[in-house]
Parts: structure tokens; sequence; C-alpha cells
């Protein structure tokens, strides 16, 4: 029991019964099985309004934690800062452009309903378009359930043939090793990667060209990091080979969440400071406490700032990021290869040599030509567009109806950069002429050699890039009339997959670190009982539980749902996995015909 502001508060995960043992490593914080039941409003610390809180950066992580302190801290809005490097707020939630350039979004979110974190803030932030009472939540879901999401082309090949891709063509010993994965306790990954554990059989799969491509996963990768995405995101492996598992947002992820979460920050009095970069922490640090005195501000033109902050005040620190160091071209430019500016890792770095607590970033950040890739914007001009054309082709949609394009990547599986292309509901940016089809295309492999241009996709010019999709998509003998009516911008992210790197215990800091009174990471660097990284919903997780934990707020960080003992879930992804044939499913359909239990057999 715990008093706040004369109200006596219950501490759920002790108090109450368990029905089962539910972390698989013992961590109540963010596993309990207690549902709606703590959704409650938390009291706040008693001293809140006096508090205050800087925000290092303003990627979609520190602005929904901006949220969580307003709505469930109850800390006044103009006490929070946020503090941004850049000039523009959402970090790698970008999307932008205009008809002379042509517009960008550096990335594409695939998005899923068990975002629990994330809606949980998203269900209370007004919409962007609907009336009130209506939010941002209410908003994705209608465009969603009324547009279903479905890819009826999921892989191409033999320049642009659809292929089948419901086989997944995984082998006894390729299905083997996926049991074992998902039974081998976390700890015996560490330091492992995907070669290291799977076979050439399994890496050449359909299995695993639908894994790698929808996650971005490349070979010498972090196997601890793909037994997590097996664990969390295995209810959707029966919708892996039409995306059908996936939802998508109306527009590009700027306009549809970062505005309006801005908007609404605002409106709350938040404080947005652009130009600032945060370089260092000063500390105190003693054996049992770390305490943050001053945040080191740099300034564009070299100015320094010092902002004093108090052991009752909050720092929360997005450590590392995916898309430092981009370098952008067009249509005639190449996209940089540049790893110089490394200012959105220095304060990781400055951290990490205060205290091991912090982790260790030259784990994720010291090797990028194993975490770089590029991905381009495809601005198509003209409903009759030969590109659009073969798009309707392939997947039976018109690209311009506004609704579902291809329901996600089309992949070119027999692409020697493995290309990959997807295009959403139609605008996907505010300014977008209507017969305008904009799409996101990224290549896995940039230092291969392209099949058609003959170059490594990295010193390849927009125009180069294009005649290679135009290749692999079987419209080269059009690629002259395509080239006039197409706009492409390029951006080429060296940090992109860094936090898959191969990574143990103790190399990501916890989101609140042993010791630290004021201090929070919020991201993608961070460490998160069961959670996967590259996903919006991680950075969610680590900013309510970086928000709950420092205000000592008493609500409960929802958890991951909990597909993965779900016996359901379990079967019907054996299904998947075995081509639509569930191993041993015809005993099991005789012992339990006619039973309660019946239902739970894969159709
Ligand atoms: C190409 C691509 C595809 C993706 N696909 C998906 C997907 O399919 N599904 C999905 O859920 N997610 C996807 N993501 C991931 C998702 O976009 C990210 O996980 C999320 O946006 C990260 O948010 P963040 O706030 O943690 O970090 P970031 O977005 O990296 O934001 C960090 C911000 O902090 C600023 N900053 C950093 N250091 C400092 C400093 N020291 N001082 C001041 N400012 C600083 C940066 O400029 C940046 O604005 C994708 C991302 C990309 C780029």
């Amino acid at each position: 029991m715990v008093q706040k502001g004369g109200i006596t508060m219950t501490n759920f995960q002790t108090v109450y019964q368990r029905s089962f043992p539910v972390s698989p490593d013992g961590d109540p914080y963010v596993q309990n099985d207690l549902g709606l039941y703590t959704h409650n409003h938390p009291v706040p610390p008693a001293d809140v309004a006096t508090r205050r809180a800087y925000l290092v950066g303003s990627g979609i992580g520190s602005l929904i934690a901006a949220a969580y302190l307003v709505r469930d801290g109850q800390m006044p809005g103009e006490n929070i800062t946020i503090l941004e490097e850049l000039a523009v707020p959402g970090g790698a939630f970008d999307g932008s452009g205009d008809t002379e350039k042509g517009f960008i979004a550096r990335g594409g979110r695939e998005m899923g309903q068990h975002f629990e974190c994330f809606w949980d803030i998203m269900k209370d932030i007004p919409a962007l378009e609907m009336p009130a009472p209506y939010t941002v939540l209410d908003e994705f879901r209608i465009t969603n359930e009324n547009d279903p999401n479905r890819n009826p082309c999921r892989i191409i090949n033999h320049q642009g043939h659809r292929r089948d891709a419901y086989r997944m063509g995984l082998n006894r010993k390729g299905q083997l090793a996926v049991l074992k994965l998902l039974f081998a306790r976390e700890s015996d990954t560490y330091y492992k990667s995907i070669e290291d554990w799977f076979d050439e059989d399994f890496l050449h799969s359909t299995f695993y060209t639908l894994w790698k491509t929808m996650f971005a996963f490349e070979q010498w990768q972090s196997l601890t990091e793909m037994k997590r995405y097996m664990h969390r995101f295995l209810q959707y492996m029966p919708g892996f080979s039409d995306l059908s598992c996936l939802r998508f947002s109306k527009y590009n992820q700027n306009d549809s969440f970062v505005v309006p979460l801005v908007r609404w920050l605002k409106d709350q009095g938040v404080v947005f400071r652009y130009d600032c970069l945060v370089h260092d922490l000063e500390m105190t640090i003693t054996a049992h406490r770390k305490v943050v005195d001053t945040v080191l501000v740099r300034h564009g033109d070299g100015t320094e700032e010092r902002i004093g902050v108090t052991d009752r005040d909050v720092v929360l620190v997005t450590n590392g990021s995916l898309t430092e160091c981009t370098g952008y071209g067009d249509m005639d430019h190449a996209a940089p290869y540049s790893t110089d500016e490394l200012a959105g890792w220095e304060l990781w770095r400055n951290l990490a040599k205060k205290s091991a607590v912090f982790g260790r970033p030259d784990v994720f950040c010291a090797d990028p030509d194993k975490t770089v890739w590029e991905s381009i914007s495809f601005n198509f001009i003209g409903a009759d567009h030969p590109f659009l054309r073969k798009i309707k082709e392939l997947t039976g949609n018109d690209p311009l109806s506004g609704r579902t394009v291809t329901g996600g990547i089309i992949t070119v599986e027999d692409s020697s950069w493995c290309i990959s292309l997807t295009m959403n509901r139609q605008p996907q940016f505010h300014g977008q002429p209507e017969d305008w089809g904009v799409a996101w295309a990224y290549g896995l492999y940039p230092f291969a050699i392209g099949d058609c241009v003959g170059k490594p996709m990295l010193e390849c010019t927009g125009e180069e890039i294009l005649k290679e999709y135009c290749y692999h998509f079987g419209l080269l003998d059009q690629f002259e009339e395509i080239r006039s009516r197409t706009k492409v911008r390029l951006a080429t992210m060296p940090y992109i997959t860094a936090f898959f790197m191969p990574r143990g215990k103790g190399d990501r800091p916890e989101v609140i670190p042993d010791g630290c009174v004021n201090l929070g990471f919020l991201g993608q660097f961070v460490e998160t009982p069961d959670d996967c990284v590259f996903t919006t919903e991680g950075s969610a997780r680590t900013a309510m539980m970086a928000v709950y934990g420092l205000l000592d707020l008493d609500r409960d960080v929802p958890p991951i749902w909990p597909a993965q003992y779900d016996i359901r879930a379990l079967l019907a992804s054996a299904k998947t996995l075995n081509n639509g044939r569930l191993p041993g499913g015809r005993l099991l359909a005789r012992l339990l015909k006619g039973s309660y239990y019946e239902d739970i057999l894969p159709s």
C-alpha cells in the first residue's frame, strides 16, 4: 500500500491472485492478467505541478511520453519541454514534399491492433478529420474496418509475374529450427545471428522471404530479435502470405499521427524547441543513485545552453536513432551514404562513459555496412501511368480509388537488391494531386549489383533505381514513358536496422536504469521485457514505462498480447508453417471431435 495525496493506492501486481504464471522471465512489469481492470486513472504525485520534464527528441516515442505525462501524470503542459535537434517534430515518422520535388516518407508503417500502449493514448487524441468526440484511434479503425487490408500479390518473379505465396516451403528441419528457437532461453541466443541458427534451405524458403522482407531482417542480424518477433507476432503468421494481418493509416504517419498529437500537446501548453541538440547530461552518480543535474544543449550556430534540473524533475532521452545521417537523393542524384555526423548517437555515447547501466551504443552503430538500406518514394503521375496500370494488373485494385491498393509490400524474389514496393491508400500526402500515385519502396541488399543497371543500389540515381524496378516489374520496354512521368526521391539510412545487430544483456539500457531517479530512456534502443524493436509500439511502450516509473503512477503497462500462450494461435501458426496442414491434425481432430474444445482447431 502506498500513500499518495491522502489516497491509499494498491499495487495490483502484488496483491491480486494470478491465474497463471504470465512472464517467461519473471518480470511482472509488462505482464499481468488483469485486463481492463488496470485501465484506471492513476493518482499523480502530490508535487507534480512543480515538477518539470525535458524530453530529448521529438520522435513518436517522445511525443507519446509527453502525452502520458499530461494525461496520466497530470503534469501541466507548460512544465514539459521537448528538445529536438531538427527543425520539425516526428523523427522517423516523417512525410513531406510538393508537386515540384515529389512527395517523400522515409518509411511506411505496417501496424496492428495489438499496439497496446500506442492505442491506449491514441484513443484520447482528437481525430485529424472527424469531429469531436472521435479520436485518432476511431479514425484509424474506421478506415481499416471499411477497407480491410489484403495483399493479393505478395511475391513476383521473372519480370512481373505473380507467384503463390501461401506455401511456406519449409522442410521438417526448418520447421524444427523454428520450434527450437521458440523453446530456447533468450540468453542462449545472445550475440548469435539468424544464419548461425538456420540453414541455407531455410534462408531460401518462401517463409523466410516473406519474413525478412516484411520485417527487414538480414541474415547476419540478431537471432535474439528474431526470436522476440516470433513470440510477438505469432498470431499474424496465418496472415503473412496476403498481409491481411496488417492495418495501415489513411495518410502517411506524419499526417496521421504526428500532426494530431503535436496539435493536442500544444493545446495543453507543451513547449517545442527545435535546433537543440542535447549532447550530454551532467550527472551526480553515487553507489545507489544517479541524478541528472544539467541538460547540455548545442544549437545549430554552435552556441551552448545549460538547463538545470532537480531530482524531482524528469529527463527522458531517445537514445540512438534509426534515421540518423539520412542521405537524400532524387531522380538525378544518388542518396549519399555518409556516417560522418553521429550527433544523435553522441549523447548515448557520452552517457555510456558514465556508467555501464547506460548500455553499449557501439554494439549497434559501429558497423553501418551491416545496417544500411535505402528507401524510395516513387511519384507516378497520371491515371494511365504504366506503373499504375501494372499495379492494377497484379493486384486487381485501382491505385487511385482511394482504397487499399497493394495492401503491403510486393517483393521481387529474384532481385539481387531484394526490392519491394507498396502503394497504400491514395492520396498519401496532403497536397498530392488526385491523379498521382505515390509508392514507397526499399531494397534490403543495397551493396549487391543490380540485375538491370549493373551497379550497387547505393550508387544509383533515382532514374537508375526506377529502371531496375521497371525491369523487375516487366516494364522495361516502357521505361522512357515511365521516366518522363515519374518523380523519384531517395533516402539512404545508414542505421536503419542498427537495433537488429546481434546483442546481449546490458547492451541496451533499461527504460529506467538501475539507480536513476530522474532519467528514463525511450525508443528503439532500450530494453523492454519481451517487446520488439522497429515498431511504433516499441517506442510507445518505453514512453509509458518511463513515465509511470519516474512519476510512480499506479497504472499498469498493458501486457504484450499473449498470443504465444494461446493454443489457438499456436495451432494456426503450426498449420501455416506446414503449408496449410496441421501436424498431427487428424489425431487432434479425432480427439476433440464433439467436445467443447473442437473449435480450437484452425479451419
Ligand atoms: C523505413 C522505416 C520503416 C518502418 N516501418 C515500420 C513498420 O512497418 N511498423 C512500425 O510499427 N514501425 C516502423 N518503423 C519504425 C518506427 O517508425 C520507429 O520505431 C519510430 O518512429 C521511432 O520513434 P522514436 O521516437 O523512438 O525515435 P525516432 O523517430 O528516431 O525519433 C528520435 C528523435 O529524436 C531526435 N534526437 C535524437 N537524439 C537527439 C539529441 N541528442 N538531441 C536532440 N534531438 C535528438 C531525432 O532528431 C528524432 O527526431 C519504420 C521506420 C522506418 C524509418
